[in-house]
């Protein structure tokens, strides 16, 4: 689904210069949920920023099915733009507080018309997706402010399904829960893997949360991979001294 070769990513210039991604490579197969560790200003969310076109790589190719993204224009940009989503850390900061919840689900039809088209179609859409991140018909009309942290968060994930992508960024999904909301707002992400299998990208400090979650890990380390593989070889058997801190460290 998806390769990320050789990619680098440098801001500012000078004094201020600072490499964020420094020749990093992913693989993502379809259906599959790569995790993404590493400390605080390693390039996680840089590299998210990357696959979602939002921040053009100085070096390296991004190819999705082997398309090149950056290469696209008009009509093929958008219909790339549908195939790749993303769930932010905090979903108050990215939902509108003055829309209401069918509202906020159904904000990415406005500009991808042609996914579900009608108005009736669309409120059994909303219905749809709501149900399948475990809320009720009736939340279609509450306001984010009406909802706890987790089920803003379902609200989140519900809009990022509303296009039926092949693969949703998920960045730090579940940091800003109570641990007993993170474990109910994973257990939506995986049932949801195994009924559309979509694939993740899942950004993560906490590693249990990773752990948990990810078929395979890859462990950044100033802007470069220090780390990969399948997620139990990972974990049992770090190679890199900065892995195997990382795991010794975790709780
Ligand atoms: P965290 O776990 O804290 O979210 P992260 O791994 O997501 O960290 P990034 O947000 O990718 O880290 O940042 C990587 C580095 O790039 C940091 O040093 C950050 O200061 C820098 N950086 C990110 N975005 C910009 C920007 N727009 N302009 C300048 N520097 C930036
Ligand atoms: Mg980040």
């Amino acid at each position: 689904l998806l390769e990320v070769r050789g990619v680098t990513k440098t801001f500012g210039s000078g004094r201020r210069r600072l490499t964020a991604l420094d020749g990093v490579d992913i693989r993502l197969g379809r259906g599959e949920t790569l995790g993404l560790v590493g400390e605080s200003g390693c390039g996680k969310s840089t590299l998210a920023r990357v696959l979602l076109g939002l921040e053009h790589p100085d070096a390296g190719t991004v190819r999705f099915d082997g398309t090149d993204p950056f290469a696209l224009r008009g009509k093929d940009l958008l219909a790339w733009r549908r195939r790749v989503q993303m769930v932010f850390q905090d979903p108050f900061a990215s939902l509108n507080a003055r829309m209401s919840a069918a509202d906020l689900i159904g904000e990415p039809w406005r500009t991808h018309r042609d996914v579900v088209t009608g108005t009736k179609a669309r409120e059994k859409r909303v219905r749809e997706l709501l149900s399948l991140v475990g809320l009720r018909d009736s939340d279609a009309h509450r306001y984010p402010n009406e909802f706890s942290g987790g089920q803003r968060q379902r609200i989140g994930i519900a809009r990022a399904l509303a296009l039926d992508p092949d693969l949703i960024v998920c960045d730090e999904p579940v940091s800003a829960l109570d641990l007993s909301v993170q474990a109910q707002v994973l257990n939506v992400l995986s049932e949801l893997r195994e009924r559309l299998g979509v694939a993740y990208l899942f950004i993560s400090h906490d590693l249990s949360v990773v752990r948990y979650i990810s078929d395979r890990v890859t462990v950044m380390y100033l802007g470069k991979v220090i780390e990969h593989g399948d997620t139990e070889n990972v974990f049992e058997r770090p190679q890199h001294p900065y892995t195997q801190a990382l795991i010794s460290a975790a709780p």
